[in-house]
C-alpha cells in the first residue's frame, strides 16, 4: 500500500501532466515524466511532425512513405518496442515511435 505522501505526490504530478498535456509514468514509487512533442510545437509544425505516420498529408509531403516512422529514423534513440523515444531534433522531449516528420532519415 502506498504511503499518503506517495499518493499526494502522484496526484500533484498527474495534475501537472494533465495541465501540460504530457504523459506521466509511475512505477514502483519512482516517477519519470515523459514530455511528448506536440504537433503544434513551432519546430514540429514546421517539419510537419505528426504522431501517426498513417495520417501524414500525402499532398503536402509527397516524399512520405507510410512505412517511414520515427522508430526507423536515424535521429530516433528510443528502445525497440517502446511507444516513444527521444529525437535529436527535440531535446528533452519524446516523439511517438509511430510518428513522422519531414526530417526523416532512414537508419543505416
Ligand atoms: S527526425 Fe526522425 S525521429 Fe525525429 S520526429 Fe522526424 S522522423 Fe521522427
Amino acid at each position: 500500500m502506498n504511503k499518503p505522501t506517495d499518493r499526494r505526490e502522484f496526484l500533484r504530478h498527474a495534475a501537472a501532466a494533465a495541465a501540460t498535456g504530457s504523459a506521466l509514468l509511475w512505477a514502483g514509487g519512482a516517477s519519470a515524466q515523459v514530455v511528448m512533442v506536440s504537433e503544434k510545437d513551432a519546430t514540429a509544425a514546421a517539419l510537419g511532425y505528426i504522431a501517426d505516420t498513417q495520417k501524414v498529408d500525402a499532398r503536402k509531403f509527397p516524399q512520405h512513405n507510410p512505412r517511414q516512422r520515427c522508430a526507423g529514423c536515424h535521429l530516433y534513440s528510443g528502445r525497440a518496442g517502446d511507444g516513444a523515444g527521444a529525437c535529436g531534433i527535440f531535446p528533452g522531449k519524446s516523439v511517438a515511435a509511430q510518428g513522422w516528420c519531414s526530417a526523416y532519415v532512414p537508419k543505416a
